[in-house]
């Protein structure tokens, strides 16, 4: 995808509910501006070409990119923010291990004690919810992740109101938390049928700020996957517990700007590091964003479907694919 692609299709409003609060009001979303605080600055609104967005203390009067938000918000320059959405930077590239301008110190604030007491609850009672709703456990189902894995990672199940259509959808929610005590975000996978077109698929707890995905359930081993997708993250654990591999997993989200200050934090604790991605340049613009050796990995493609881990779990073949990768070097793309 090229910078006109990315910028028509992705998802601003959902990477800009994770850093501010923002309000529907007609065909604009309203909020404290991410950059410099206020109230209802920044205004984030649904062009012909995608989302646009401005602040009218902090920018000028032209509505700016989803490239331009991450540009700024995480300290990238245009290729960097081009390549780390997933798009293709098109002129020659420059030399593969281009060191990374320094960025920006992070700028997270972790949601406030109330919003996290708030959202445990939400989490405890959505739990609950899973145990006797028929369609979230088949959704979970077909998806081959276990009870077991359910519970490791709290998923559950909630009816929660989609900004997107205004309406309430269901929903499996996923709970972003860093350790036992402290929930960063949720996420929620609408499983209705709305959710078969690919832009109706998610939404976010207002407040919420996604960190990394999984870190609760790291063992200290040496291998560390880093993947797109919660459930992605889901599968490989399922299977590593399994089958008694040596990796922990972690998903920097979907379609979601990483905080790649923290990714390279967090993959200096391991020995070897995967960067796992459907998209080869995805992947290989995380791998160099960690300033460390790490291989880029992509999903296979088997008859022109793409094998994400969850894919292959599904299949079958998950285990003997993280056995081959622990093995060589998987199909590493340099
Ligand atoms: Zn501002």
């Amino acid at each position: 995808m090229n910078a006109k692609d990315i910028n028509q299709s992705y998802d601003l409003l959902m990477l800009a509910q994770g850093d501010t609060n923002l309000k529907a009001a007609g065909h604009y979303f309203i909020g404290a501006c991410p950059f410099c605080g206020g109230t209802d600055r920044f205004n984030l609104t649904q062009k012909a070409d995608g989302w646009r967005w401005l602040c009218r203390n902090c920018t000028d009067t032209k509505y700016k990119s989803p490239i331009d938000y991450v540009m700024r918000r995480d300290g990238l320059n245009f290729k960097q923010a081009l390549e780390i959405l997933g798009g293709i930077y098109s002129t020659p590239a420059p030399a593969p291990h281009a060191k990374f301008p320094k960025p920006e110190a992070p700028s997270i604030v972790l949601p406030d004690s109330t919003w996290q007491a708030q959202h445990w609850h939400e989490v405890t009672q959505a739990c609950e919810a899973l145990t006797t709703n028929k369609s979230a456990r088949a959704y979970l189902e077909l998806r081959s992740l276990n009870p077991s894995t359910w519970n490791m990672y709290l998923l559950g199940f909630v009816m929660v109101f989609d900004p997107k259509t205004q309406i309430k959808r269901a929903a499996i929610s996923i709970p972003w938390y860093d350790s036992d005590e402290t929930i960063t975000a949720i996420k929620y996978r609408f499983i209705d049928d709305l959710a078969k077109d690919k832009s109706y698929r998610y939404t976010m707890a207002k407040g919420s700020k996604q960190i990394l995905f999984g870190m609760h359930i790291t063992s200290g081993n040496e291998m560390l996957i880093l993947t797109e997708g919660e459930f992605n993250a889901a599968s490989i654990t399922q299977i590593t517990a399994h089958e008694s591999l040596n990796i922990d997993a972690f998903s920097f989200g979907s379609e979601t700007a990483t905080h790649a200050d923290i990714l390279r934090t967090v993959a200096n604790d391991y020995q070897r590091v995967i960067v796992w991605a459907d998209n080869p340049d995805h992947a290989n613009a995380i791998r160099l964003s960690l300033n460390r050796s790490a291989d880029a990995l992509c999903s296979p493609e088997i008859d022109g479907v793409k094998y994400d881990a969850n894919t292959l779990l599904q299949k079958g073949y998950l285990a003997r694919f993280l056995q081959e990768t622990i093995k060589g070097s998987g199909s590493p793309i340099k």
